[in-house]
């Protein structure tokens, strides 16, 4: 099925913004940037493509869409890679998903901030087999506009401690 069948109005009606509908090349073409580069963009984590049984990458909806905050984040926030990464690595996944103390203290998403929890290689026994792709904490850094409101409110709440803790350098230190 063409992606344009798919557009048609009875398909459209059973699909959401998950659901993968473009190859990895139409995916480049919808986001200004190349193929080579969003399989880079995955390599690092930044991006999870579902697998069609062919093996081929597919991209949904959401997907364009977190591929497009990415490049936005890189050509008009002055960020780079590891910046990206390491915002995608402060979610604090254990409040949003929430998940129990002994799921945390087993999990290295909440003893470290190296990698986005997706990405972590020991996780708490409630992620461990989960698809992080269904998961709303790995949707977060789609609505890149929206990051610090999600964190005023957090801290608000009392959810995340706002003692003004110093940050990691997130901007770019090489052209
Ligand atoms: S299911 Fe995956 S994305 Fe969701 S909190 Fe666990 S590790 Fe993170």
């Amino acid at each position: 099925m063409s992606t344009q069948d798919i557009r048609s109005e009875s398909a459209y009606a059973t699909i959401d913004r998950t659901t993968p509908l473009y190859t990895i090349g139409i995916a480049a073409q919808l986001t200004g940037t190349t193929v080579s580069t969003i399989r880079m963009y995955e390599e690092k984590g930044l991006v999870i493509p579902h697998k069609a049984p062919s093996g081929h990458r597919q991209f949904s909806d959401s997907d364009i869409v977190r591929l497009r905050c990415i490049r936005e984040h890189l050509d008009k926030r002055g960020l780079n890679i590891a910046g990206i990464k390491t915002l995608m690595s402060l979610v604090p996944c254990w409040v949003l998903k929430p998940c129990s103390e002994e799921d945390q203290q087993s999990c290295d998403a909440y003893t470290t901030s190296m990698e986005p929890c997706w990405m972590v290689s020991r996780k708490g026994p409630e992620c461990e087999t989960a698809d992080c792709r269904t998961c709303s904490v790995y949707h977060i850094p789609d609505r890149c506009h929206d990051l610090k409101a999600l964190y005023k409110g957090l801290i608000m709440t009392g959810e995340v401690p706002g003692d003004g803790a110093p940050t990691p350098s997130l901007h770019r230190k090489e052209v």
